[in-house]
Parts: structure tokens; C-alpha cells; sequence
């Protein structure tokens, strides 16, 4: 079976049109002075997803949070949570809670006093914030650090406490602000498979926003990528990632080659593409590009293949020469500059321990792909 769906199979509300929204963004804009952060932006998120927010710094993102959360309200438009307007509704009002990274917690509280700290603001009985508090800290794997402050915590520890502190007071909503910012690489790999664990388990929808492309591919159910307060593309990962919509999306997650060309001949199911310095490229799927448009043909560096001869059965096969090679381990990249001066970028992985057809420096090359491995892109 092919697919360019979740990873959750069973998943996928925004498949399906009878499927009630859970989180509106409707036609939102919010304006600081003259600034616009956040330009007529529409959003829809379903329950129980993990959303992730992606982009670059000042693309509004936090600020799409912070009206979410309440902290500020839209120059115009509505924000909707389960159909309701929450225009003028107050933060602690809302069903919703913001989780802070790990230094806003209490220094001098206990990792239970930190976690029953919003319970007991909300006035709920002692003997139920203790037993809600056990239950946190068992759903976090911190009950042995229960009488810890957090500076006898690790910077992981202490975030699963900013975790549980909270969802301790059961939100419908999440809200994540770059939540693992504070940790260290391999430490924050390990949290984000914590985070989508918990976030099964409880049931919650989560709105994370992050820089991170790696962090909210591997997270997230749906992923919108904004620019510049606009959202650009909303999809699943691996549709972002195999299927962007445009060249800023292609551009901004992963690698990519990117072919400037015009639509030769278009078909039902072949498009000719002769490339801005006469390379020869066939699809079996131009998009919405019609014949003697311009267009941008994208393709990742995996799905093109590197050999010293011409591949006898390749559809899309170019000639040139290895620039530079580097060995990762497990994999290889090539850079090979193609003769009409084009770089392309290709990669393979080492699935055994030798190599067939070993190339190297200033080697003659060809790179071939398969029609299907690109997306045509006229944006
Ligand atoms: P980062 O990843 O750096 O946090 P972001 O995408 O979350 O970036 P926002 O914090 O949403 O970006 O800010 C979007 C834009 O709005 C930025 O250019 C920022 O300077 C501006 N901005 C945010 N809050 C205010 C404010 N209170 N007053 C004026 N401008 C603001």
C-alpha cells in the first residue's frame, strides 16, 4: 500500500469532512502597532492531535500561541475552541494551559509542591490534590524524586516536573512553547518520544511550536509551516516533507535539488521538463503546472541515484562529475556538478559494509531518479 499519510494510521480527522474542529483559527490577524505578526491566518486543529507549529524566528508562531492561551487577543478574527468565541475570555478561564520551560519552576518547592501548586490555587480539596499529584508523578516516572527541589534534578527531570505541573490540572488543551529548548541533543530525542507517549495516554490535543523541523516531524501528527505570519503549508510530515507545495516549504524542511525549468509537453500522466540549461526531465506528475509555464522541479538527495555509467533503464538520466564526497558513515553524500554547472546533492544510504561502484573526486558521474521522485512546483 502506498501512502504519504500518518504515521498513526488510525488517525486522520482532517481526512474527514464530517470530522468536528476542535481549534479554529478564523481568518485571525493580530497587529503590534503598525507590525503585522499574524496576517488573516486560518487554522483548523481536531482533538486529541499533536499540531506542531514550525518555523523560523519571528514568524509569529508564539503569538499564535499566546492568543490561543489568552495572553493576547486578535486585531481581528475569531479563535473557536469546541465552537466557542474565546474573545474575552480570560486565560485561567480557558481549557487550556501553556506548559513553561523547566526554569519556571519554583526553585525553592518540592517537585510534588511544584506540581500541586495550580491545583491548590484552583481550591481543589488537600486529599484530592495528593492523589492527583501521586498520579502525576507516576505518569512522569518521577515518584522517587517526589521531596527534590529542582536543582537536584537533572535538566530532563526537571522537565518532566514543568510537564506534569501542566496537565496537572487536566487541560483539554496543551499548549508547548519550544518546550524542550533547554535540553541537550540526545536528551531531547529521548523527551520528545516521552511527550507523544503522554499525549496518548492522556488524550489531550497538543499545540507545540518549535524551530525545530526534526522535532515536529517526529512528533507531530500535523505540522503547519509559517512564514512571515502566514501559514504556508499544513500536512501531515511526510506529506510536507515528500509532497511540500512550494519551493519556501521544500526549502525549509530537509535537503533538496531544485531544477529550474519550463513545462515542455504536459500530459495526463507525463510532464516534459526542459531544465533552464537544456536538461531533459520527465514526471509522471506535473502538479498544477500547464505546458510553457516556469517551474521549479524538486527532488530530495535520496531518491537520486549515483553511478559511474549511465543507468541502461533510467527515464531521467544526467551527466557530470563528483565535486565532493562525504562519507557519514551510514551514509554517503555526493555532490556531483552536472555539465551544464548544475550542483546536485545526492545521498546513499551504506546498507552493506563495501561498495559496488566506489566513486570518488572528479570521477565522471550520472544521476539518475525515477519520474515519480520529485514534485513540480509552480510557487
Ligand atoms: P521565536 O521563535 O523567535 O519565538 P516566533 O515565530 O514565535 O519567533 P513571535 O514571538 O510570534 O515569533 O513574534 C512574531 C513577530 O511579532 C516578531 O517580529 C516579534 O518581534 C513581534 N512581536 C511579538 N510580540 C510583540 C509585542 N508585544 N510587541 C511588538 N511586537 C511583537
Amino acid at each position: 500500500m502506498k501512502s504519504l499519510g500518518s504515521i498513526r494510521r488510525d488517525f486522520a480527522p482532517w481526512n474527514d469532512p464530517s470530522a468536528k474542529p476542535y481549534i479554529q483559527f478564523d481568518k485571525v490577524t493580530k497587529k503590534f502597532g503598525d507590525f503585522t505578526a499574524v496576517n488573516n491566518l486560518s487554522l483548523t486543529i481536531f482533538e486529541r492531535e499533536f499540531f506542531a507549529l514550525l518555523g523560523a524566528s519571528g514568524c509569529g508562531k508564539s503569538t499564535l500561541l499566546r492568543m490561543l492561551a489568552g495572553f493576547e487577543e486578535p486585531s481581528a478574527g475569531r479563535i473557536l475552541l469546541d465552537g466557542q468565541d474565546l474573545r474575552g475570555i480570560p486565560p485561567y478561564k480557558r481549557p487550556v494551559n501553556m506548559m513553561f520551560q523547566s526554569y519556571a519552576l519554583f526553585p525553592h518547592m518540592t517537585v510534588e509542591k511544584n506540581i500541586a501548586f495550580g491545583l491548590k490555587q484552583e481550591g481543589m480539596p488537600g486529599s484530592d490534590i495528593d492523589k492527583r499529584v501521586a498520579e502525576m508523578l507516576k505518569l512522569v516516572k518521577l515518584e522517587q524524586f517526589a521531596k527534590r527541589k529542582p536543582h537536584q534534578l537533572s535538566g530532563g527531570q526537571r522537565q518532566r516536573v514543568a510537564l506534569a505541573r501542566s496537565v496537572a490540572k487536566r487541560p483539554k488543551v496543551l499548549l508547548l512553547d519550544e518546550p524542550l529548548g533547554a535540553l541537550d541533543k540526545k536528551l531531547r530525542e529521548e523527551t520528545q518520544f516521552e511527550l507523544m507517549d503522554l499525549q496518548q495516554e492522556l488524550g489531550l490535543t497538543f499545540v507545540v511550536v518549535t524551530h525545530d523541523q526534526e522535532e515536529a516531524m517526529t512528533m507531530a501528527d500535523r505540522i503547519a509551516i509559517m512564514d512571515k505570519g502566514e501559514v504556508m503549508q499544513v500536512a501531515t510530515p511526510a506529506e510536507i516533507y515528500e509532497a511540500p507545495t512550494s519551493r519556501f516549504v521544500a526549502h525549509f524542511v530537509g535537503n533538496v535539488n531544485m531544477f529550474e525549468g519550463r513545462v515542455a509537453e504536459r500530459t495526463a500522466d507525463t510532464t516534459r521538463i526542459t531544465g533552464a540549461t537544456g536538461a531533459q526531465i520527465v514526471v509522471d506528475n506535473g502538479g498544477a503546472a500547464t505546458a510553457g509555464s516556469d517551474i521549479v522541479f524538486a527532488i530530495r538527495p535520496e531518491k537520486i541515484k549515483v553511478s559511474s555509467k549511465k543507468p541502461a533503464d533510467a527515464v531521467n538520466a544526467l551527466e557530470g562529475e563528483v565535486y565532493d564526497v562525504a562519507y557519514l558513515g551510514d551514509m554517503t553524500v555526493y555532490h556531483i556538478k552536472l555539465d551544464d554547472g548544475q550542483m546536485v546533492r545526492a545521498s546513499a544510504m551504506n546498507a552493506s559494509r563495501v561498495t559496488e561502484d566506489p566513486l570518488t573526486w572528479n570521477d565522471r558521474a550520472w544521476v539518475s531518479f525515477r519520474p515519480d521522485a520529485g514534485v513540480v512546483l509552480t510557487r
